[in-house]
């Protein structure tokens, strides 16, 4: 690891300043993955500006019923606000199905979004990673690649987004807000993750010393009755195969309203968007689920050892619109 300063600065501005001012400057939050990074020589950061103290770290409701998430509210906090719980399910069980109870309490929810990928060539520094050197190689192309991406993977990279809770809020259209020195900006949360193309090092459209300020869900009735499904290789502390997070509203036994977002198998966190209009208008049942799963897995590249992965996250947009309309949500 290379030596660093560390600041811990007064206010918002001074910190976007060091920040902004430095190439190898970079925000530090809950740090429970940037510490292990730059332990490992992954990331080398020359300074840390500690952002704990600056930003708002809480939930608040919105008029018409969406949510304001402050980027450093804890996962675990964000878990179990009452807003969340009642308005958007999905979200609250996404935060919970991810890393542990310890990670959960220091975890902020910026960060959550910024995290880095899981591919273990990438924490690897003997290995080739075009995310971290561009332009070295992709050494899970033909290495271990059971836990990588299906959908959205290039001839760069094929690493899947770490993250559960991003892939609720894709579902939930969030917009994410962030600052620079000259203002600020939003985003959102579907073009907040870019896909890796030729240049997998860039993983947000963030400039450097942009800073995440809050998360912003709008209003979706639909949410109430959602659920996030994540099937992984054990059952706590593991990332996920596949996941899914759904929502849907069912009329006369029709299709009326339907929010699908897959993790574990994009290269991002991925919005259902052919499954959704497959599904619109349509018997909600098991022949229109299922079909609507096909039709977005259609479009996947999987590898030799990910393979099962097409049929994993078929089975788990099924199991998740069953569960919202035979049983009620969870
Ligand atoms: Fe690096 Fe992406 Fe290849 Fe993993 S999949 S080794 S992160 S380029």
């Amino acid at each position: 690891m290379q030596a660093l300063s560390y600041v811990r600065p007064a206010d918002t501005d001074t910190a976007i300043a060091l920040v902004a001012g430095r190439p190898d400057g970079a925000y530090l939050a809950g740090g429970t993955t940037e510490v292990d990074l730059a332990r490992l020589d992954v990331v080398r950061p020359g300074l840390l500006v500690d952002i704990n103290d600056l930003l708002p770290d809480c939930v608040v409701e919105l008029q018409g019923g969406g949510v304001r998430i402050g980027s450093m509210a804890r996962m675990s906090d964000v878990a179990c606000s009452p807003p969340v719980v009642e308005r958007f399910p999905m979200i609250s069980q996404a935060l919970l199905a991810g890393a542990s109870a310890q990670l959960r309490n220091m975890a902020s929810m910026g960060g959550n979004l910024c995290q880095a990928v899981r591919c273990g060539y990438f924490r690897d520094v003997a290995s080739a990673c075009n995310k971290r050197d561009p332009g070295r190689g992709c050494a899970a192309l033909e290495g271990i690649n059971r836990g990588h991406a299906i959908l959205g993977v290039s001839d760069q990279c094929i690493a899947t987004h770490p993250s559960d809770v991003a892939v609720a809020l894709v579902a939930l259209n969030a917009v994410v807000h962030t600052r620079l020195p000259g203002g600020g900006r939003t985003i959102s949360i579907d073009d907040f993750f870019l896909l890796p193309g030729d240049t997998p090092q860039r993983e947000h459209p963030l400039d450097h010393g942009e800073l995440i300020t809050a998360i912003e869900v709008p209003a979706a009735p639909v949410a109430r009755r959602s659920v996030y499904l994540k099937f992984r290789d054990r059952q706590s502390y593991e990332f996920a195969l596949a996941s899914v997070a759904a929502a849907i509203r069912v009329e006369d036994g029709t299709v009326t309203e339907v929010r699908l977002a897959l993790g574990g198998v994009g290269t991002k966190p991925w919005r259902a968007r052919r499954a959704e209009a497959s599904l619109l208008g349509q018997p909600a049942d098991e022949a229109s689920f299922t079909e609507a799963a096909r039709q977005e897995l259609a479009q996947a590249s999987p590898r030799p050892q990910n393979a099962f992965k097409v049929e994993l996250a078929t089975r788990a947009i099924v199991r998740a619109l069953q569960t919202l309309t035979d049983g009620g949500a969870r």
